[in-house]
C-alpha cells in the first residue's frame, strides 16, 4: 500500500564543526560515537525519524538545488521523493530518497569518519547541558541516531554525479547495483525496538517531527 504522507521534514541543522577525514581508527572511533550517542540519548531514542528525514530531504535539496544549473542530474528519473517502508514481520525500516545520493568519497568524508575533534566537543557539550536531544543535530551526527533504535544500519546511495553505487555499513564500503539514484537506509531494529516499525508508529513520529518539509513524504507498508 502506498499512501503519500502530508507533512515533511524538518529542517536542518547546520554543523559549524570541521570534518576531519581519516581511514585510521576508523571502527573503534564509530564504534565510540554509536556507544555515546546510544547511553547519552536513549531516552530521546525517537529522534532518529527527525534526524533521517532531515537528512533526505537535505538531499533532494541539494539536488534539486544543482539541478537549476545541470539539469542531466535529473535525467535519472523519478520525482524528488522520500519513501518510508516498515515492515513489522522483519523488524526493518527503510527510508529512501530520491536526492543527491553520495559518491565514494562523499561516504567516507561524511558518514565514514566522524571527525575526532568533534567527538570529543560532542562529549563535552553532553556533559555540560545534559542529554538534549537537539545536540545530536547541531554536532553533525545526526545519521548515528539511527543506532538508537538499530544494532544494523545499512546504506546503499548512487550519486548521480557517479555510475557506481555503494552500500556502506559501519565504514565497509562495497560496491552495490541497487538504486538509479539517491540514497536508501535500511535499519534494523534492535529487538526491544522493532514496534517502531509498525507503520501506525512511524506515522505517528511522523506527525511529530516532520512539519516543514518540502518534498512529498510516502510510507508503504511491506504487507497490508
Ligand atoms: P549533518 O546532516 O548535520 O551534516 P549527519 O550525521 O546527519 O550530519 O549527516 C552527515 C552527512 O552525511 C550529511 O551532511 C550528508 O553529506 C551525508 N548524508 C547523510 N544522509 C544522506 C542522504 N540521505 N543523502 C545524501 N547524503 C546524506
Ligand atoms: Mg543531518
Amino acid at each position: 500500500m502506498l499512501r503519500r504522507f502530508a507533512s515533511t521534514a524538518a529542517a536542518s541543522q547546520a554543523s559549524d564543526l570541521p570534518r576531519v577525514s581519516s581511514r585510521g581508527q576508523l571502527h573503534s572511533t564509530l564504534s565510540r560515537l554509536m556507544d555515546l550517542i546510544v547511553n547519552s540519548l536513549y531516552s530521546n531514542k525517537e529522534v532518529f525519524q527527525r534526524e533521517l528525514n532531515s537528512n533526505a530531504s537535505d538531499a533532494l535539496d541539494k539536488l534539486r538545488f544543482l539541478a537549476v544549473t545541470e539539469p542531466g542530474l535529473l535525467k535519472d528519473g523519478g520525482d524528488l521523493h522520500i519513501r518510508i517502508q516498515a515492515d513489522k514481520d522483519h523488524g526493518t525500516i527503510t527510508i529512501t530518497d530520491s536526492g543527491i545520493g553520495m559518491t565514494r568519497q562523499d561516504l567516507v568524508d561524511c558518514l565514514g569518519t566522524i571527525a575526532q575533534s568533534g567527538t570529543a566537543k560532542f562529549l563535552k557539550a553532553l556533559k555540560d547541558a545534559g542529554a538534549d536531544s537537539n545536540l545530536i543535530g547541531q554536532f553533525g551526527v545526526g545519521f548515528y541516531s539511527a543506532f538508537l533504535v538499530s544494532e544494523r544500519v545499512e546504506v546503499s546511495t548512487k550519486s548521480p554525479k557517479s555510475d557506481k553505487q555503494f552500500v556502506w555499513e559501519l565504514g565497509r564500503i562495497d560496491p552495490a547495483k541497487l538504486i538509479p539514484r539517491g540514497t536508501r537506509l535500511t535499519l534494523y531494529l534492535k529487538r526491544d525496538d522493532k514496534g517502531f516499525a509498525h507503520p501506525e508508529r512511524i506515522e505517528k513520529l511522523m506527525k511529530n517531527y516532520s512539519q516543514f518539509a518540502s518534498f512529498p513524504i510516502y510510507t508503504w507498508q511491506e504487507k497490508g
